[in-house]
């Protein structure tokens, strides 16, 4: 592993080498879901599908070093703009910990598994379908995003 167990606990997000700023993501996947914003309240709509990159099986982008080429809004996440983005659930990681609160038991560095996200049923894996099957997103919309599922 190239950095030091319980990084996520003494440095700032901004003092993080890229590496350790990757490795804060939990692969939820929860963000590559597709939402609606109502133009007049500003709420947010979710649907159950994701974005055409997603792998359904293990929950992690296809090809993430060129999705910023492949899916023009598909965000960068940096410290500067996690708790803006209101969209973004609760449990994500990086807004937990900017938030001053702490990783999740079952987050895949706390746990040294790669898996355990997953195993801990917390990724999107088996709840949603891609946007390459579906016509019409606004037919799969399910509902308020409640930022904390
Ligand atoms: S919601 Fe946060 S933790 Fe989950 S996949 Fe997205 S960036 Fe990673
Ligand atoms: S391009 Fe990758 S990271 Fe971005 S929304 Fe799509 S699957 Fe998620």
């Amino acid at each position: 592993m190239a950095h030091e167990y319980g990084f996520w606990i003494t440095k700032e997000l901004n003092e993080m080498s890229s590496q350790e700023w990757e490795s804060l993501c939990d692969g939820c996947a929860k963000c590559c879901i597709f939402k609606f914003e109502e133009d007049e309240t500003g709420h947010i709509l979710q649907t159950d599908v994701v974005c055409k990159l997603l792998d359904l099986e293990n929950c992690c982008c296809s090809k993430y070093d060129q999705r910023k080429v492949l899916v023009h809004d598909c965000i960068t996440i940096t410290p500067d703009n996690i708790l803006d983005l209101k969209w973004m659930p609760e449990s994500c990681s990086y807004r937990l910990l900017a938030s001053g609160k702490e990783l999740p038991s079952w987050h895949p560095l706390v746990t040294e598994n790669s898996k355990s996200a997953q195993l801990a049923g917390k990724t999107v894996q088996g709840r949603v379908i891609s946007e390459l099957d579906v016509d019409d997103l606004e037919d799969r919309i399910i509902g308020w995003f409640d930022p904390n599922n």
